[in-house]
C-alpha cells in the first residue's frame, strides 16, 4: 500500500516549487490508490508562524491537491504537526542512543568553522565536521535523556550511502566526505530536522517520499539514520527546483512566486500546475 507525504514548514509562503512537488507526489498516491499523508514541519519555534500554517492548507485546498490523513481530516498518526509529537522524538533519541551512534556535543559552529582548512561547499550550508572535535566513543553512554546539549550522529567515515532516485537516477555519497557528524538533537530540546523528518515518516508507515532535489544530501544522512534504526527505507523522488526570472533558487522569502501571488494574478491551479515554468516565472 503506497503511502506518501508532503511536509511543508510554515516559515514562510507556499511558492510555485511546492505546488509542483506537492502535486507530484498527490499524483503518485492517486494513481498508486494510496494515501498521502499531510505533516506540518514546525519544529523551528523562531521562525515558523501559525498563520503561515493557515495559509499554506488553503493555497493546497485552492490548488486542488487532496490528503487522507492530517490537518482537517485527522488518521490514525495524530498529531500530524511536529511540535505536538515531541514524546515520540524524546523515544527515537532514546532508540539511536541505544543503537551507540550518537553522541553528545558542546562544539559551536564557529569551534566547527575555526578547525576547517577549506571552506565547506556551497550547495550545503553544513560545514563538515572535523574529526579532531568528535569525543571518545564512551561519550554520553551513560546518558539517560538528552539534557540541554547537542547530539550528533557519528557517521561511517567512508562508507558510501547509495539509493536510487526515482527522478534523478542513481545517487552516491561518502560519510565522512560529502557530510560529516550531523545534528540528531538540540540543546533546546527540539530534534533536528534528519532526525524528526525520519521518525515521523516511520511513524506515519511513509514508503514513498517526494521532495526537492535541494535534500538530496539529507537523504544520504537519513538513510543512516534509518540503518542505525533496522527501519526500512522509503523509496525516492526528488523533484528539480525550479529558479526564478533571474536563475535564482526560489525561497520564500521571494513573494513574487507564491501560490498567493499567482493566485492574486488570476492564474487558476491548473495553470500553477501545468503551465512552462518560464512563463510563470517572467510574469
Ligand atoms: N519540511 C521540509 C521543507 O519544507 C521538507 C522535508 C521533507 O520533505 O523531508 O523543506
Amino acid at each position: 500500500m503506497h503511502r506518501g507525504r508532503i511536509a511543508p514548514t510554515p516559515t514562510g509562503l507556499l511558492h510555485l516549487g511546492h505546488a509542483r512537488t506537492f502535486a507530484k507526489a498527490a499524483g503518485y498516491a492517486k494513481d498508486a490508490n494510496g494515501t498521502l499523508v499531510l505533516r506540518i514541519e514546525d519544529l523551528d519555534k523562531a521562525r515558523c508562524q501559525p498563520e503561515f500554517t493557515t495559509q499554506a492548507i488553503e493555497d493546497l485546498k485552492w490548488l486542488g491537491i487532496q490528503w487522507q490523513e492530517g490537518p482537517d481530516c485527522g488518521g490514525p498518526h495524530t498529531p500530524y504537526i511536529q511540535s505536538q509529537r515531541l514524546v515520540g522524538f524524546n523515544a527515537v533519541w532514546k532508540m539511536l542512543h541505544g543503537s551507540g551512534s550518537i553522541y553528545p556535543c558542546d562544539k559551536s559552529r564557529q569551534d566547527v568553522e575555526r578547525t576547517l582548512v577549506a571552506p565547506h561547499a556551497e550547495d550545503d550550508a553544513e560545514p563538515i565536521f572535523p574529526n579532531s572535535l568528535r569525543p571518545d566513543l564512551s561519550a554520553g553512554r551513560n546518558a539517560t535523556s538528552p539534557g540541554n546539549t547537542n547530539w550528533r550522529f557519528r557517521v561511517p567515515d567512508g562508507a558510501v550511502i547509495t539509493f536510487n532516485d526515482s527522478i534523478q537516477g542513481p545517487q552516491s555519497f561518502i560519510a565522512g566526505k560529502d557530510f560529516g557528524d550531523f545534528l540528531i538533537w538540540r540543546k533546546d530540546g527540539m530534534p533536528s530536522y534528519e532526525m524528526a523528518v525520519v521518525a515521523d515518516d516511520h511513524a506515519m508507515e511513509i514508503n514513498h517520499v517526494v521532495r526537492g532535489a535541494d535534500l538530496l544530501k539529507s537523504t544520504a544522512r537519513q538513510i543512516l539514520i534509518y540503518q542505525a534504526l533496522r527501519w526500512s527505507i522509503p523509496h525516492w523522488s526528488h523533484v528539480a527546483l525550479i529558479n526564478d526570472a533571474k536563475g535564482q533558487r526560489l525561497s520564500k522569502r521571494a513573494a513574487g512566486l507564491s501560490i498567493k501571488e499567482l493566485r492574486n494574478k488570476g492564474l487558476s491551479p491548473a495553470e500553477i500546475l501545468t503551465a512552462p515554468v518560464d512563463s510563470i516565472v517572467r510574469l
